[in-house]
C-alpha cells in the first residue's frame, strides 16, 4: 500500500475519466492520494474531490508561480478552506525564482510574503506544509529557519544532492521523491533516494507531470507511483513491501490521515 503524497488531480487532464484514474491507482496498490492546490480555485476543487472520494485528501495553498494572478487578499479565504477535516496540509507554497527576472525584486518579495503568510497559517492551524522550491534554495531555507519547531514541511519533488537533503532533515523536515529518480540523467535525486534515512522521505507523482520510466513523456497519474517505488526500493536494496510500510508510516505521521478522518465523527 502506498500514498501518492502529491498529485494535481484537480487539473482538467483527469476530469474525463476520474473514477478510472483512482481505480488504476488502487489496482497498483496506491490507496491514498493527496490532491495539492495551487491557487484558491484549484484548492477548492481539491477539497471537493477529497469530500467526494474517501481515498483522496486535500492540501490547500497558493503556488509561488500563481501569486501574480491570485487575489492579494487570499489569506482569509485560504483559512476558511483549510479549516475543513479533509484538508491535511497547506501548500503547495514556497519560492520559485526560476521564471523571475534577476532584477524582479518585487516579484521575489511578493512570493516571500505569500510564503510566510501560508507558514503562519499552517502554524496557527497545526497543519504541515508542502514546499515547492526552484532556483531559490538559500532563500527558502532562510525562511524555513524562522519557523523551526513551529511548522513541519516536506520539500516536494526533491532532486538535489544528499547534502541538501541532510540540511532539510536536520531542520526537522522531510523530502519526497517523484519519477525523476527513474530518469537516467538524475544522479543527485537517485543518490538522495538511496541514502536519506528511513522516516525522512515520502513518495509522490506530481502528476500529470514527471511520469516515471517506463511511462516517461506520457501524462502521469497516481498508478505510476508504483514504478517510482520499485525503483527506490531497488536503489535502497530493500523489498518493496518494506519501502511501503516505511513510507506509509512517514506519510501517516506527517499528514495524520487517521486523526483527520476520525474528527469527522464529531
Ligand atoms: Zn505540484
Amino acid at each position: 500500500m502506498f500514498t501518492d503524497t502529491h498529485a494535481h488531480l484537480d487539473y482538467p487532464e483527469f476530469q474525463s475519466d476520474f473514477p478510472a484514474v483512482l481505480a488504476r491507482a488502487e489496482a497498483a496498490g496506491i490507496t491514498r492520494v493527496v490532491c495539492i492546490g495551487t491557487g484558491l480555485d484549484s484548492s477548492r476543487t481539491a477539497l471537493a474531490l477529497a469530500e467526494q472520494w474517501p481515498q483522496v485528501f486535500a492540501a490547500v495553498g497558493i503556488h509561488p508561480n500563481h501569486i501574480p494572478e491570485e487575489r492579494p487578499d487570499f489569506l482569509p479565504r485560504l483559512r476558511e478552506l483549510a479549516n475543513v477535516r479533509r484538508v491535511v496540509a497547506i501548500g503547495e507554497t514556497g519560492l520559485d525564482h526560476f521564471r523571475l527576472a534577476k532584477d524582479d525584486t518585487a516579484g521575489r518579495a511578493a512570493q516571500a510574503a505569500a510564503f510566510r503568510a501560508q507558514l503562519d497559517l499552517a502554524a496557527e492551524l497545526g497543519l504541515p506544509v508542502i514546499i515547492h522550491e526552484r532556483a531559490a534554495w538559500d532563500d527558502t531555507l532562510a525562511i524555513m529557519r524562522e519557523y523551526t519547531g513551529r511548522v513541519r514541511a516536506v520539500f516536494h519533488c526533491f532532486g538535489k544532492s544528499p547534502e541538501h537533503a541532510r540540511e532539510v532533515i536536520a531542520l526537522g523536515h522531510l523530502v519526497s521523491f517523484t519519477g525523476i529518480v527513474t530518469f537516467k540523467n538524475a544522479p543527485d535525486a537517485q543518490a538522495s533516494a538511496a541514502n536519506v534515512p528511513s522516516g525522512s522521505f515520502m513518495l509522490e507523482t506530481d502528476c500529470p507531470y514527471l511520469a516515471p520510466v517506463p511511462h516517461r513523456g506520457k501524462k502521469c497519474e497516481p498508478a505510476f507511483l508504483r514504478n517510482t517505488a520499485e525503483h527506490i526500493a531497488t536503489l535502497r536494496g530493500i523489498p518493496l513491501d518494506e519501502l511501503a510500510s516505511q513510507t506509509e508510516a512517514t506519510a501517516e505521521s506527517f499528514f495524520q490521515f487517521k486523526a483527520r478522518t476520525l474528527r469527522a465523527t464529531h
